[in-house]
């Protein structure tokens, strides 16, 4: 994909769903949810790369107790802004995560294919408990039926991106939410 001008770029952001600001006043809430995870047994949060990253970087600095950080990558391959249903783990966890609360750090939930896997195969590794913050969820396009133990903004079924959400590599970096339209 290919942008002739800073204007082109921005014209496919049609309007902002989710301010920096919104975004900034919910994230205590999760800090909160992982707090009160913490009985002495350390904490791993794990964040699937790519979408999640910004949304991670700010989940861990309002966790206060012990925590750990570790990643992996989930492709779900995508026909434009559609979901195709086929999911990929491509990087899988470095580390025995028996010893751990897990906290999956996700972006959002769509029709919920990515999820399912991931949490089949983490489940198999027996840890200590294991919970999902979403960022976003679209409960209107779900497939499958699961829900995160936490999520911070529901929304209408729309492609958004910015904070950490991409279309074609493009647009994680916005410190809001958008639509993206073509
Ligand atoms: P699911 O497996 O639940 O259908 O899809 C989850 C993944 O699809 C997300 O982690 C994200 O990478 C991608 N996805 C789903 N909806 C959107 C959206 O509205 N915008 C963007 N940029 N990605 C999305
Ligand atoms: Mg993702």
């Amino acid at each position: 994909m290919e942008f002739a001008s800073k204007n082109e770029y921005m014209s496919r952001i049609s309007r902002v769903i989710i301010s920096a600001d919104e975004i900034r006043q919910r994230l205590p809430v999760a800090g909160k949810f992982i707090d009160d995870l913490y009985d002495g047994h350390p904490i791993l949060l794990v964040s699937i790369l790519k979408g999640s990253f910004v949304f991670l970087s700010d989940i861990a600095r309002c966790v206060t107790v012990p925590c750990e950080i570790e990643f992996m990558e989930a492709k779900s391959y995508y026909e434009g802004t559609k979901s195709s249903g086929v999911v990929n783990i491509t990087m899988d966890l470095k580390c025995d995560i028996s010893n751990f609360h897990v906290v999956m750090i996700e972006d959002i939930i769509d029709t919920g294919r990515t999820l399912a896997n991931v949490i089949k195969l983490l489940k198999t590794r027996k840890p200590l408990s294991f919970n999902v913050i979403t960022l976003l969820d679209k409960p209107e396009r779900r497939v499958v039926p699961i829900s995160a133990d936490l999520s911070l903004f529901t929304i209408p079924d729309l492609f958004v991106v910015g904070y950490g959400l991409d279309y074609g590599g493009y647009y994680r970096n916005l410190p809001y939410i958008a639509e993206y339209s073509e």
